[in-house]
């Protein structure tokens, strides 16, 4: 139908988002007519300082912190890399120990793990099965050697929120610092950096309709994290490079158009959530609905079909023009499982049966009706191809068997 248009459905926009109209045109000037480098003297350059300024200022109003502790960084990987491995080499000589999660982005866990390597001692806290993070394995995983406690607040697989706050006020307690990676979240959720007791907090442009290449690290004033690169005074001696003023613009729009759109985009986009995951657990058998129905984004949907390949699936829904993910954008290809629901406990087969549908705020029900058609005949021909199926299928001959 829509493909035959030539139009695309685009259900990956945890993957990524295009930029709104918004936000592009306020990019434009900044490449041809106001070039100017903020750091100049001269009038001309005063536009872009001035860009840059409210810039900051959309961002840090959005998370309730004040301007100059926002830091512009190349997007969500650099903004996680740093939190990390700065809060470990400015405190490695009060404590070697980090706590983190199993469902982490790789931006978190692949830092740990070079950490490791340097002598860091990670634990990884484990999730419960709608993958929330276990705050009882948490607290007791909390020692004097603890630094820092880097827990992401929603998951980009299954669109988890966690319980962000709780942890804050416990790192707070133990006078640990608390980083969380904000990417999914930002624009999407409300985000109180005080009121969750949040020290440092990653976000990137790409995930709220904004541009690719653009994040920040939000670093609470008096968190003795070092600089990222050293250079000129840029980001308060913290960032070096002539900042890349289009991007932060654009940023800055996302920001901008995320805060006045938040409440009714949520609103609309979870109705059209749980309608999508009904009526796929209406029609379809051995279906499960991976993460928790209650903390959720608003636009995530993840789902477990037995005795299907997510990555087949993905292919079939390919050809109608339907753009999905199983697994996040950085694992799919691989043949692994996805770490993220193998820590929820399901079974590697089940796991590999994933397959994750992102929302944005143009996504029509008339995709969703369109999808979900496809996806009954996609699953059906697919199963029928399947030996395990039919023996299951025949032993359950009501075929009202699930996985939830
Ligand atoms: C996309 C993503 C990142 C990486 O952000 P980039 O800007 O692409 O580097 C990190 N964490 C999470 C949870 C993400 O979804």
């Amino acid at each position: 139908m829509a493909f035959m248009m030539g139009e695309l459905i685009y259900l990956d926009n945890a993957a990524t988002t295009r930029v709104s109209e918004g936000v592009l045109a306020a990019m434009l000037p900044y490449f041809r007519e106001r070039y100017g480098n903020p750091s100049s003297i001269y009038e001309f350059s005063m536009q872009s300082k001035k860009a840059l300024v409210t810039a900051r200022e959309e961002i840090a109003a959005l998370i309730g912190c004040e301007p100059s502790e926002i830091y512009f960084t190349s997007g969500g990987s650099e903004a996680d890399n740093w939190a990390l491995c700065g809060i470990a080499e400015a405190l490695g000589s009060k404590g070697k120990h980090i706590i983190t999660t199993k469902i982490e982005h790789h931006a978190v866990l692949h830092a740990c793990e070079w950490l490791e390597k340097k002598g860091w001692r990670v634990s990884y806290i484990g999730v419960d099965e709608n993958g929330i993070v276990k705050m009882q394995e948490l607290r007791r995983a909390v020692s004097s050697e603890t630094v820092l406690i880097s827990v992401m607040a929603a998951n980009n697989e299954i669109g988890t929120i966690q319980p962000i706050a709780e942890i804050g006020q416990l790192a707070r307690e133990r006078g640990i610092y608390f980083h969380t990676d904000a990417v999914q979240a930002f624009g999407h959720i409300p985000l109180n950096v005080h009121a969750m007791n949040i020290d440092m907090m990653a976000a990137s442009g790409h995930k709220l309709c904004g541009p690719k290449g653009i994040g920040f690290l939000y670093v609470r004033q008096g968190i003795p994290l070092p600089a990222m690169i050293h250079g000129g005074g840029q980001e308060r001696g913290r960032r070096a490079g002539t900042e890349n003023l289009p991007g932060i613009v654009g940023f800055g729009q996302a920001a901008h158009e995320a805060k006045e759109t938040m409440q009714e985009r949520a609103a609309r986009q979870s109705a059209l959530r749980d309608y999508f995951m009904d009526e796929v657990c209406r029609r379809i058998p051995y279906v499960r609905v991976n993460g928790s129905r209650k903390n959720r984004l608003p636009n995530n949907v993840n789902f477990s079909f037995q005795f299907v390949e997510g990555e087949s699936l993905l292919i079939m829904l390919d050809m109608q023009g339907i753009c999905a993910s199983s697994g996040s954008a950085c694992t799919a290809g691989s043949l692994e499982p996805s770490h993220v629901l193998m820590a929820l406990g399901l079974p590697e087969e089940v796991a590999h049966g994933a397959i994750r549908f992102t929302l944005s705020h143009e996504t029509t029900k008339e995709e969703i009706d369109f999808v979900i058609d496809k996806m009954e005949e996609i699953v059906a021909k697919l199963r029928d191809m399947s030996p395990f199926y039919e023996e299951i299928h025949v032993k359950n001959a009501k075929g009202a068997g699930d996985l939830r």
